[in-house]
């Protein structure tokens, strides 16, 4: 039964609601329903091969819907199952992702802090690597890549998939902090963000979860030249790099002299091979 006390009123104006992503996308059922439609005519069939297109932008984006119940999860099965296909298989397997996540919390309620399967490590702390964190919050570590997916977030309140597991990648194991800082700031900005999949989204990047290659670590560049090879992706997020054509977007710090100084980004925030180092012995792999 609804509580006596409750009572009904109007949803306020998005206006009236104080940090709220500049580019979140518009909510409610009718909404979703009319994205699931078009989506499912033009970018189902597709979804297989093109899924990890940073600038194509080709998933869903029905996460949003999905976590607060303006569409239902059955529902989207049933109607990829009627499309059939590739295309419409390879997103039924992304939904039983997220249908994973939630009983893996189920079953383990503490691994929404806790490392679901422990590595020993001693993370870098909040406190211990305060200005590295701040860098890659907001987007400034020198990596353009990451920093796109990073401003994304920050500006949408939503990241692709690719962008959400190298950015993770990068925070976890090639700056060595904690999972639970990263994890803390997404779900502080995802608009689908929730305790099963971020977090646990977090362990499997961090090799605390139920990834069976703990230990692999996502290279920014090599990420960035294979799922945005033209450089889209990242000149939309980054306009300061604007001015650098195709795929040299990905490693500015190539550049000499005044060609480098005439643009206003930062150099990296540690080597990589600084950061692996750190990694491999942590883990003892080295
Ligand atoms: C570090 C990290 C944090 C994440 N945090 C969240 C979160 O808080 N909430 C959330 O819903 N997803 C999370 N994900 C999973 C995934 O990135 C998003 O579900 C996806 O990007 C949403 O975009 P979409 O709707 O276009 O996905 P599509 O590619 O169109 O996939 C369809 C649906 O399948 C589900 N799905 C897809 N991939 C995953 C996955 N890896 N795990 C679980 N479900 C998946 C989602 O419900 C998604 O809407 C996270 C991933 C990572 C690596």
């Amino acid at each position: 039964r609804v509580p006596e006390a409750a009572r009904s009123e109007r949803l306020p104006s998005r206006s009236a609601v104080a940090g709220v992503s500049e580019g979140l996308a518009t909510g409610g059922e009718r909404e979703g329903r009319a994205r699931w439609s078009a989506w499912r005519r033009n970018g189902l069939a597709g979804y297989e091969d093109r899924h990890d297109d940073l600038p194509g932008d080709l998933t869903s984006r029905l996460s949003p819907h999905l976590h607060f119940g303006t569409l239902s999860p059955v529902e989207l099965v049933r109607g990829a199952t009627r499309s059939g296909g590739a295309g419409a298989e390879a997103f039924v397997r992304q939904l039983c992702w997220r249908d994973f996540h939630h009983q893996v919390l189920t079953a383990r309620p503490a691994a929404a802090s806790a490392d679901y399967r422990s590595q020993h490590d001693r993370w870098r702390s909040e406190r211990s690597a305060a200005g590295d964190i701040t860098a890659w919050k907001e987007g400034r570590t020198g990596y353009p890549v990451v920093d796109a997916a990073m401003r994304q977030l920050r500006h949408e309140g939503w990241m692709h998939n690719r962008g959400r597991l190298l950015t993770a990648s990068f925070l976890a194991k090639t700056l060595y902090v904690d999972w639970r800082v990263g994890a803390r700031h997404f779900l502080e900005l995802l608009v689908d963000g929730d305790i099963a999949n971020n977090q646990l989204n977090w362990q499997w990047v961090a090799g605390t979860g139920t990834d069976s290659r703990p230990n692999r670590v996502f290279n920014p560049v090599t990420q960035g030249k294979r799922y945005d090879p033209q450089g889209d992706y990242v000149r939309r997020w980054v306009p300061e790099l604007a001015g650098l054509a195709g795929a040299a977007v990905h490693e500015p710090w190539k550049l000499r002299g005044p060609e480098r100084a005439a643009y206003d980004y930062p150099g990296p925030l540690l080597e990589l091979s600084e950061g692996l180092a750190r990694f491999k012995q942590a883990r003892g792999l080295d």
